[in-house]
């Protein structure tokens, strides 16, 4: 209890910065492609994917047949290259670092039937990394440790599966669902985990081969034996100084064959099948997070969130060196996947207007009728349905440079021979890409003779359109004769008559509602009014005349605005009767008058008590109850209403 506090205590101060974590290292990414093999669906196809150089390879873009998607890589491994190329070029030079105390993965990521195994494990006509590194690393440890050398150092191995988010010991099954630990130092370990210490390769063989047996395989429809679970091979090196200080060092060597990172769809995984992937993809879709959060310098990586990444959390980033090895295939039919495999693996891609080949997919991959049957069954099928001389005929070099314009045609015009699934589902894509955009007229698809009838009609209505226009011309040029003749008619009219619409200055989009109903009304009104002094109403904007009663005063005034024309008698009653109001009415008396509201009244009322009596309208103006303005416009809006006997008088 005691040590435990000691060590939390110790981690804590590690933790402040006492020991300073080197920054997080990022992960190294390399990209195998693997030659045609016998057996795959599309063997004899050309390849999707190409290398440019040791670094890069491009991908026909098939959403975009101008272009190829270019990737860049730590390494890039193409279909010529050797087990020992990979090894020498990207895990041999990190092994030397186990020595230093240090941790080191390798991890084979891919669709199932990519090449991981065969990169990892191998065959023994050519082995892989696995047995690669660990006779060179046995080799080391036996040349470092030998006797006189300061450090002995001894080798153990560890070989686990992480299937389905649990921990199987392949060295002793039995022991079940393993736990994943972290001690105070973050170191990760698994308590219960078998360890065979190794002095020879023959020692490792003794204990790898029955383990992978145990490894657990299940048939899918693209690879027989597909491995669904992460194989983990964990080799530790132990050292320790065989003088004083008697220090005391573990590096870590994890050699991963991760499970295949393919789509559920197309495997046609159904049932426990479909479960598998669901958690092998989850794992891995933590993988990728996991390593784009170290390359990316993040703050939080998220290895908790599966247990592959937790169990690499101290092997992956920190001091740790690591490379995950891509392993991608040319046929097209692995095309999808090798797409993901490539994003997953890149921190950085480029588009490139380079056509891959000067083909284009549109009209084969657009027209699902135009595929015959034999396409439709797939590859493998329609080889079988033709013959063997046909077969011969079509089988290219693979990467051969285009000879001739035919041969150009190559390979993404081909995708209708791939794989169903994966044509219907690219089918679905370009279905949805067309129906966002790039649709052409409907004119143009149009059959010749639609077309011919469609252009007659446009031709009859512009000819329609023609006449009408002539028509409307004529009606105007009559309005315009009837017009002519107007002032004549004028002065034969009687004034409280209303003028005939035929005698107005209208237009058609002018409605002449609206000129006539509301002068005439107002003329009647004034004449049906007992008082027949007021005689002229004008509003020059509006060009608008209205005559009055009296012939006489029925000259039209030059102001903008509306002009009233009173007898002075009138002007002198209505003044009185303001000043009447405004002497004795009362406040609501006096919200009667026009312009006067509630705070006009009470001001009004108020100076009346202070000061007695108005002497005369213009008062209004001198004690500030309104301006010039507002007392012209005042006058204007009452003389006439209390001419008229619209108000009643003051209560
Ligand atoms: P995975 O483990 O990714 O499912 P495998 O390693 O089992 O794929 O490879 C599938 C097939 O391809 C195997 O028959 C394997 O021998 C072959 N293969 C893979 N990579 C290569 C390569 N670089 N050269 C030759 N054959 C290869
Ligand atoms: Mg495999």
């Amino acid at each position: 209890m005691a040590a435990a506090t000691l060590g939390a205590g110790r981690c804590r101060l590690s933790k402040v910065g006492i020991v300073r974590r080197p920054p997080p290292a990022r992960v190294r990414v390399a990209v195998r492609l693997r030659p045609f093999v016998d057996g795959t669906s599309g063997a004899n196809d050309t390849p999707c994917v190409r290398g440019l150089d040791s670094y890069s390879l491009e991908i026909a873009n098939w959403r975009n047949h101008q272009e190829t998607l270019k990737y860049q890589f730590d390494a890039f491994y193409g279909e010529g290259s050797s087990q020992q190329d990979i090894y020498a070029g990207s895990v041999q030079p990190i092994l030397r670092h186990l020595l230093e105390g240090q941790n080191a993965s390798v991890l084979a990521y891919g669709p199932t039937g990519a090449g991981k195994t065969h990169t990892m494990l191998g065959s023994p006509e050519q082995p892989g990394v696995i047995p690669r590194a660990l006779m060179d690393l046995l080799q080391l440890t036996r040349e470092e440790g030998a006797e006189g050398r300061p450090w002995a150092l001894s080798v153990t191995m560890s070989y686990l599966e992480i299937y389905q988010e649990k921990v199987i010991d392949l060295l002793n099954p039995a022991s079940g669902d393993l736990v994943i630990r972290e001690d105070c130092r973050g170191n990760i370990l698994i308590p219960g985990l078998t360890q065979k210490p190794i002095t020879s390769f023959a020692d490792f063989e003794q204990h790898f081969l029955p383990a992978s047996r145990n490894r657990t395989v299940g048939p899918t429809r693209l690879n027989q034996r597909s491995s669904r679970s992460h194989a983990v091979l964990l080799v530790k090196v132990d050292q320790r100084e065989r003088l004083a200080p008697f220090r005391q060092r573990e590096g870590k060597l994890y050699l991963i064959d991760l499970a295949g990172s393919e789509d559920n769809r197309r495997t046609g995984n159904k049932g426990l099948r479909l479960k598998e992937s669901g958690a092998i993809n989850s794992s891995l879709f933590v993988l990728g997070k996991v390593v784009d959060a170290l390359n990316q310098g993040l703050p939080r990586v998220p290895y908790r969130d599966s247990k592959l990444t937790r169990l690499l959390q101290d092997s992956l980033g920190g001091s740790a060196h690591s490379i995950l090895i891509a392993n991608i295939a040319p046929e097209r039919c692995f095309y999808l996947d090798t797409v993901s495999a490539l994003n997953f693996a890149a921190r950085s891609k480029e588009v490139i207007n380079r056509p891959f080949t000067n083909e284009s997919l549109q009209p084969n991959v657009l027209a699902p009728v135009k595929l015959s049957q034999k396409e439709l069954v797939g590859p493998s099928e329609a080889k079988r349905a033709r013959g063997p001389e046909e077969e011969e005929v079509e089988n290219p070099e693979p990467l051969a440079p285009p000879a001739s314009a035919s041969q150009k045609f190559s390979s993404l015009q081909k995708l209708s021979s791939m794989d169903p699934a994966m044509l219907e589902r690219l089918l679905s894509l370009d279905r949805l890409l067309g129906s966002r955009g790039t649709q052409g007229t409907p004119l143009l698809s149009t059959p010749k003779r639609e077309r011919m009838v469609l252009m007659k009609t446009v031709e009859e209505k512009d000819l329609e359109i023609e006449r009408l226009k002539l028509k409307q011309k004529e009606l105007e040029a009559k309005v315009r004769a009837q017009e002519t003749v107007d002032p004549k008619e004028k002065e034969n009219c009687s004034p409280t008559m209303p003028r005939p619409l035929a005698r107005r200055t209208v237009t058609v989009a002018k409605p002449l509602k609206k000129a006539v109903v509301l002068p005439l009304q107002l003329i009647q009104e004034q004449a049906a009014s007992p008082n027949a002094s007021i005689h002229i109403l004008k509003k020059k904007s509006r060009k608008r005349k209205l005559e009055g009663l009296d012939a006489t005063e029925s000259k039209e005034k030059a102001e903008d605005c509306w002009e009233l024309q009173i007898s002075p008698e009138l002007l002198a009653q209505g003044r009185q009767k303001i000043l009447d109001m405004l002497n004795e009415g009362s406040a609501r008396d006096l919200r009667s008058l026009q312009r006067i509201g509630q705070k006009k009244a009470q001001l009004i009322v108020g100076w009346r008590e202070l000061h007695g009596p108005f002497s005369q309208v213009e008062d209004l103006e001198r004690v500030k109850v309104m301006s010039g303005k507002q007392l012209e416009s005042f006058l204007k809006a009452n003389i006439l209403g209390l001419a008229a006997g619209q108000y009643g008088s003051p209560s």
